[in-house]
């Protein structure tokens, strides 16, 4: 199978040891730290018009950013999502521009699948028969997809809590499920227990192998190209084990670095007062997190109380001169309902985070009349339907 010319291979962003990407898979095997693809942008030559002749609009056609070449990756023409205008939000916040980046229009309706279809593309090139990971439902309902597009025998442990569509959905695209009873925290042991007695297993989640939060940073290559490579001033992103954010931070810092953008744009992570280790670590000044005691939000796709990425998002959010704001369940529900009414966009309960961080922003002031603001919906709304509509019911409605 193919690699970009231009791949050099994986880096520890704990340690800095570099490795051969061709011979580790998970994470450092020095430190444990969380592995980042690295590239020779030296050895490539692209300019704005490379992209413009390009006929497709899967996340494949940003090849020269992704560790593999397309005619070998495993694909279902995840990405090339839209970059929807929201004026009426933009006229509420007094800003020059609102947009949501919709990754509820991927295969499975989630932004996962970028990440999927570059995780399992490297399990297979590395010969795998199975992949496995923890999920809170989205990236294992994702998973269970392109394994099975890819042959391969998928493993995924959610917890009871995970939404009934990606539960019936892991099993429908034939995956293998173990159901945990409780929250995510419980299901990640579970899956511990069970991959330490399987080295045939690949991992596939977010930070536990180079390749799934690789994928992601294609969604912000579409909103620069989408803004004409314009660096949108602000992108908002539902936050849970920081693996979002900090794919953003790596994918801003490549295309600045390879002359297609010039400038970062402010990150921000958005979480649910319920459950927000990163907000709290932000706030008292900390590099890491503390993991968060009673984890309580209806909000389960963020609900991560333990997040593996929270030193990367803490960095990408500082770095950038971003910021961290927790919101409760009633706001990021009300913000998640309210873009479904007025906008017509259904987004996931969770990605309603974003809309309720950015009327805590305006509210503050912190926002400028010619900012152009991203705010990025992680799944699809269809998927929560039973907890947006409970939210109406909540009104009385
Ligand atoms: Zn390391």
């Amino acid at each position: 199978m193919e690699t970009n010319p231009a791949l050099a291979g994986v880096r520890c962003t704990a340690c800095d040891a570099t490795f051969d990407a061709s011979e580790v898979a998970g994470r450092c095997p020095s430190c444990d730290g969380v592995l980042d693809v690295t590239y020779d942008f030296d050895a490539l030559d692209l300019a704005r018009e490379t992209f413009a002749d390009r006929s497709t609009r899967s996340q494949w056609r940003y090849r020269e950013l992704l560790p593999f070449a397309p005619p070998d990756a495993v694909s279902i023409e995840e990405g090339g999502t839209p970059l929807v205008p929201v004026p009426s939000l933009a006229a509420e916040f007094g800003v020059a521009a609102v947009y949501v980046k919709d990754e509820g229009r991927n295969p499975t309706g989630a932004i996962d699948d970028r990440g999927q279809s570059v995780a399992v593309t490297a399990a297979k090139r590395a010969g795998a028969t199975d992949v496995a990971l923890a999920s809170t439902g989205d990236d294992g309902q994702s998973a269970a997809a392109y394994a099975g597009r890819a042959g391969l025998d998928s493993h995924t442990f959610v917890p009871s809590r995970a939404g009934f569509t990606n539960k019936a959905m892991v099993n429908v695209h034939g995956g293998d499920m173990s159901v945990v009873e409780g929250r995510i925290g419980d299901a990640a042991s579970a899956f511990a227990d069970a991959v330490a007695d399987r080295d045939d297993w690949h991992p596939v989640q977010a930070l536990s192998t180079p390749y799934a939060h690789e994928g992601l940073k294609t969604a912000y290559a579409e909103i620069v190209e989408a803004l004409d490579w314009e660096t949108p001033d602000r992108v908002l992103y539902p936050t849970g084990r920081g693996a979002g954010l900090h794919a953003f931070h790596k994918a801003a810092r490549e295309l600045d670095a390879v002359g297609l953008t010039d400038g970062l744009p402010k990150l921000y992570a958005a979480q649910a007062e319920g459950c927000a280790p990163i907000v709290r670590a932000f706030e008292e000044h900390r590099d890491g997190h503390e993991p968060w005691e009673n984890p309580d939000t209806i909000c389960g796709r963020i609900e991560i109380p333990d997040p593996a990425g929270s030193a990367l998002a803490l960095d990408a959010i500082r770095a950038t001169d971003g910021g961290a704001v927790a919101a409760p369940d009633a706001e990021i529900l009300e913000g998640a309902t309210s873009l479904a009414s007025d906008a017509g966009l259904e987004v996931g309960a969770s990605s309603g985070s974003p809309v309720a961080a950015a009327y805590a922003l305006a509210e503050r002031g912190d926002l400028d009349a010619d900012d152009v603001v991203v705010l990025v919906n992680a799944g699809a709304g269809s998927k929560d339907d039973d907890i947006l509509r409970s939210h109406l019911m909540s009104k009385g409605i």
